[in-house]
């Protein structure tokens, strides 16, 4: 072999040996573990968990029920203090009992767990899997409630139960309120969906006739609720319309009517896209974002 022929075959050989050998530049780049996908995106987990697992959210009705507590010396001695709205203070009666006025749910009872299988399944509501909650009779009473309705009752206050719950619901849920301690004087205090008021039309379920019922024989010393419907019906569910049904009664908030949070549902929520839920998640959803103050 040539000098050059040698020369030529040592270079062909080192370049072969450089094609085989591994370069930097030519390992590739470690390829990350798949990420195991997370669960489902659900518009109403934070609410939800806050609800059952914030400290913050127990302090709340600890401190509303507490407050309400408190108030009911001062308005069983006060003899013109009355919570009914306008529209629902036909009269007072001559000797009226004291009485106060309460919603069932997430203002007695606790209906997170409902809430919480939704999220869960990625479900909405439907009256066939609330009833089938209902018919459990396993909401447990929200953090104050069941000591302010026994306080109320040991001061000779009778506590009106009124609730938007569907009137085949109302022997379980009853049955649930008895069985998690609440006061019941009798069936009498329980206003369900289906009571029948004389003299009054009830709107779908506008509770206006339920609670002018209440004010025939009671002097009714506060309200607690979690919707503004438990207090007075809004003329327009609309943001606006809701803002001023209680413009007039501010001064009440925390004295007269007692509110609780709800961020999980209620009617602010369709007044957010015209009522109308027979619009698809999207333009609902779009109906909220556009709501967002920035
Ligand atoms: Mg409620």
């Amino acid at each position: 072999m040539s000098k050059i022929s040698l020369s030529l075959a040592l270079a062909a050989a080192l370049l072969a040996g450089c094609a085989g050998a591994p370069s930097a530049r030519r390992t590739p780049a470690p390829v990350a573990p798949p990420v195991p996908a997370g669960p489902p995106a659900n518009d109403n987990l934070n609410a939800v968990v806050w609800t059952q697992t914030a400290v913050e959210h127990d302090l709340i009705y600890r401190e509303v029920f507490r407050q309400a507590g408190e108030k009911l010396a001062v308005a069983l001695k006060t003899p013109k203090w009355d919570a009914l709205a306008k529209g629902d203070r036909k009269r007072m009666p001559k000797g009226a009992k004291p009485a106060v006025i309460v919603d069932i749910d997430e203002t007695m009872l606790d209906n997170s767990p409902y809430q919480a299988r939704l999220v869960q399944s990625g479900g909405e509501y439907n009256e066939a899997t609330w009833a089938a909650w209902c018919q459990e009779k396993a909401a447990k009473p929200l953090p104050g409630a069941l000591e302010f309705a026994k306080l109320a009752a040991k001061r000779g206050v009778t506590v009106f139960y009124l609730s938007n719950r569907a009137q085949d619901l109302n022997e379980v849920t009853l049955e649930n309120l008895r069985e998690a301690g609440f006061p019941i004087a009798d069936e009498s205090v329980f206003l369900g969906l289906g009571t029948v008021v004389e003299g009054c039309e009830q709107n779908g379920t506008e509770k206006g006739c339920r609670r002018a019922l209440v004010g025939r024989k009671h002097r009714v010393l506060m309200q607690l609720g979690d919707q503004l419907g438990d207090f007075v019906d809004p003329v327009a569910n609309t943001p606006d319309g809701r803002r001023s049904a209680v413009e007039p009664y501010l001064d009440w908030i925390g004295e007269r009517w007692f509110v609780l949070p709800n961020p999980t549902y209620g009617s602010w929520e369709p007044a957010l896209f015209n009522n109308d839920w027979s619009q698809g998640a999207e333009a609902r959803r779009r109906a909220k974002m556009d709501a967002l103050r920035k």
